[in-house]
């Protein structure tokens, strides 16, 4: 599986002297999506090692992540089991209507108890309730997460001098920091609003992987939009233009977000003249079906 960098080429760039490249993580596999396929990797690894041979997962309705282990659980033979949070709704929305095909099975659990699912003892309840599962958090952030993200690096075949992502739990920075060993710069678009909550988390996953503390990343919080999975005009605009302009496709939730802020510091001359920049495209398209469903928008 590949997943090429591809050059930018926009007028922007040219103004500024900056080269742009995308790691395109998008296209690693067609239903294992870009920075999900590298979590779930060794991950599924471990299970087959343990001899697992139900995987229990968590996420929101519309999450790539749920997408993204129904379709592994599907691939690579374990039974998949989705814990989504909140209420179902009927007809299954395009994301749990394409687990539920992959073979994943799902359950309900209100908002209020879907915040304990990290409790020891929920945990000790699901694995009581599902014959002893493999269970993977929420997002797919894990230890054997951040491994499989370090290889984000391994695979760059270029030099360059920054690297962004997008951030949800920061599982993939947290990678992408410790697959670098504290050379270049890393820059972290989280997607939700507060994202500075995420530092402290990021760190703590660099730490427990690596052992060590890097001081070469940053998080730029300014481009959330309003928050997760909240969309704005003028982000849905940005990523039209960007699928004419350069033929890639972007989705809202966090690529959007990543490349408008991008495109923003380079425009107000953040990085010096001569910088070479990889964006890393961690795919999540499914989730555009249920924009387009919901909003009714073309995306
Ligand atoms: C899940 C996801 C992220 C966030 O990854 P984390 O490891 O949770 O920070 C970023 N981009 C896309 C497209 C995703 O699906």
């Amino acid at each position: 599986m590949q997943a090429p960098l591809q050059q930018l080429q926009h007028p922007l760039l040219q103004k500024h002297h900056i080269e742009l490249w995308v790691k395109r993580e998008d296209l690693l596999h067609p239903h294992i999506s870009g920075n999900k396929w590298r979590k779930l990797k060794y991950n599924l690894q471990e299970a087959k090692a343990q001899g697992k041979q139900t995987i229990v997962t968590f996420g929101g309705a519309y999450s790539n992540h749920i997408a993204a282990t129904a379709a592994a659980g599907a691939e690579f033979g374990f039974k998949t089991i989705g814990m989504i949070r909140g209420e179902e709704h009927l007809p299954l929305n395009p994301t749990l209507a394409f687990a539920t095909e992959q073979g994943m099975e799902l359950h309900y659990i209100a908002r209020e108890a879907y915040r304990l699912k990290n409790e020891p003892k929920f945990l000790a309840e699901l694995s009581a309730n599902y014959s002893q599962p493999y269970i993977v958090p929420e997002g797919g952030t894990n230890q054997l997460a951040v491994k499989g993200c370090t290889e984000i690096i391994d695979d760059i075949t270029i030099d360059f001098d920054v690297i962004c992502c997008a951030s949800g739990t920061g599982g993939t920075i947290a990678g992408i920091i410790a697959g670098l060993k504290g050379q270049r710069q890393v820059l972290g678009f989280p997607a939700l609003k507060g994202g500075d909550f995420l530092r402290d988390e990021i760190e703590q996953l660099v730490y427990n992987y690596s052992g060590q503390h890097y001081g070469n990343w940053q998080l730029i919080t300014d481009y959330h939009f309003g928050g997760y999975a909240k969309v704005k005009p003028e982000l849905l605009q940005f990523i039209r233009e960007f699928q004419e302009q350069h033929h890639i496709p972007l989705e809202p939730v966090y690529t959007g977000k990543l490349f408008y802020g991008l495109f923003y510091l380079i425009s107000k001359g953040y990085f010096p003249e001569g910088t070479r920049i990889v964006a890393v495209h961690t795919g999540g398209l499914q989730g555009n079906a249920g924009f387009r469903e919901r909003l009714g928008i073309a995306i």
